[in-house]
């Protein structure tokens, strides 16, 4: 894994050495001197990692590591404080500037190396989820993310932990701010975390009872425990089962006795980082039912549908089950937009699609196929129920007049149906439109509120 690096430092040998270190390890490595010059470098050469000295003069490193979190093109950019500092109030007082962690001078190099490698595959992961939120984002579909915002997360916290002294600490820290639950067994951490919805899990890797590191590999394989990041508890010099934790791709790490104040922070910072890739997540997820909605009416759009129809329709071949495909439009749509104008047509589209999702059952699918026509696929549906259908929505319309916002009388609207029906082998998506659209010409012919089936 090669990655970049930004090495800030008001020392030139400690630059020097630092560059010298990362690369030999083939990292890419940009320098800076100051804070501000180090706040340019991030915006030109965009870090993937920022190692951030403390003391400097002009902007100290703790205002630099603020800066770069509260802009939102660098929040997500891990920064390590790399000091002479080394009292717990030194590392709180980095961890509440927003940074990832704290490393003391003179820096060892495998616990260097190792936090720079797990950071940067974490950064990988919230890329790889920032890069098609923009994607949703370009295509209009969502708005962003905010940054790493909320301030004082809380959350649901799992303490894997089997020493009942240990665990009541963890409590006296952790609550009431947050939901704490502890487990001290490994099947039973399992079970939790495939169960519960928990934001992070604390994991001591001292447990007299069980190896606390195998759990944490068995955790990240689960669905449910993936995405939910892992804090371990380590003891002083167990330098080995801290290197293995972060190669597994724990999230965070704290070293035996545990500075209370430090715990908050490092909670807090996971709990912040999981909001904002649930919320990365979430919108990826809304953008991509955006992209096979119809955003007027809600219903599928004519993308999804395209798509669609030929699975249905080879499902049906393959299971030699009949499909019914529908396609309506409003009579004389035209006259609505040009008497009360193009906001009350909007009104009517909506209201007909709401009154054509209350017709049809579950597994039909249906879509706004352009303008005012809709189309509906119904699986597993011969020619006869698809036309009771049709004729019961087609009476339904014309019988209840729409309701519009801007005149208090309602306005009388009919529609128009064609069906057409497969169930031979060799209908094709194109054949069946063809035919429901032929269907739906002849009645639009012969007077229009009417429901005609394709006659093949
Ligand atoms: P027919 O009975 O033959 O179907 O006549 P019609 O007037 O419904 O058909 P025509 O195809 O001539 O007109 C359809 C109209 O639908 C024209 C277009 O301006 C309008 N339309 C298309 N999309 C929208 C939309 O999203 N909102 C609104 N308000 N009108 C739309
Ligand atoms: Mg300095
Ligand atoms: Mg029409």
């Amino acid at each position: 894994m090669t990655a970049r690096v930004l090495v800030v430092d008001d020392i030139l040998s400690n630059v020097k050495l630092l560059e010298a270190k990362l690369s030999a390890e083939y990292f890419e490595v940009i320098t800076a001197y100051n804070g501000l010059e180090a706040l340019a470098k991030m915006d030109e050469h965009e870090p993937d990692i920022v190692l951030l000295d403390v003391m400097m003069p002009g902007m100290d490193g703790f205002e630099v590591c603020r800066r770069i979190k509260k802009n939102s093109k660098t929040a997500h950019v891990p920064v390590v404080m790399v000091t002479a500092l080394d009292q717990p109030s030194d590392r709180v007082a980095g961890l509440e500037a927003g940074a990832d962690d704290f490393l003391t001078k003179p820096v060892d190099d495998s616990a260097l190396f190792a936090r720079v490698r797990s950071l940067v595959r974490l950064k990988m992961m919230t890329d790889e989820l920032r890069l098609r939120e923009a994607t949703g984002q370009s295509m209009g579909l969502i708005d962003p993310a905010e940054t790493l915002a909320d301030a004082a997360p809380t959350g649901r916290i799992l303490v894997i932990e089997d020493r009942p002294e240990s665990v009541a600490w963890f409590a006296s820290a952790l609550q009431p701010d947050n939901d704490m639950a502890s487990v001290d067994m490994f099947e039973e951490a399992l079970v939790r975390v495939r169960g519960g919805d928990f934001d992070l899990i604390v994991v001591s890797l001292g447990l007299r009872g069980f190896d606390g590191l195998r759990l944490c590999s068995q955790l990240r394989s689960l669905p449910e425990g993936r995405n939910v990041p892992i804090l371990v508890v380590v003891s002083e010099g167990d330098r080995r089962k801290l290197t293995q934790a972060l190669e597994m791709g724990v999230n965070d790490y704290l070293t035996r006795p545990v500075d209370k104040n430090e715990l908050i922070a490092r909670v807090r910072t996971q709990l912040r980082k999981k909001r904002y890739s649930d919320k990365l997540r979430h919108n990826m997820q809304l953008s991509l039912e955006m992209a096979i909605t119809d955003q007027l009416t809600g219903l599928h759009n004519r993308r999804y549908m395209s798509r669609h129809l030929d699975m249905l329709i080879s499902g049906a071949h393959k299971s030699s089950k009949p499909l019914a495909f529908l396609i309506m439009d409003i009579d004389h749509f035209k006259a609505v937009n040009d008497t009360y104008g193009h906001d009350t047509g909007d009104e009517v589209l909506r209201e007909f699609a709401g009154r054509i999702s209350a017709n049809v059952r579950g597994i039909d699918l249906a879509c706004r196929y352009g303008g005012e026509e809709f189309v509906v696929v119904m699986p597993d549906t011969d020619p006869e129920y698809a036309y009771t259908v049709a004729e019961r929505l087609r009476r339904e319309v014309e019988a209840n007049p729409f309701a519009i916002s801007r005149d208090p009388h309602k306005l009388n609207i009919t529609i128009s149906i064609g069906i057409a029906a497969s169930d031979t082998a060799s209908d094709s998506a194109e054949a069946l439109l063809h035919r429901a659209d032929q269907a739906l010409y002849r009645a639009k012919r012969e007077g229009r509120n009417r429901v005609i089936a394709d006659a093949a």
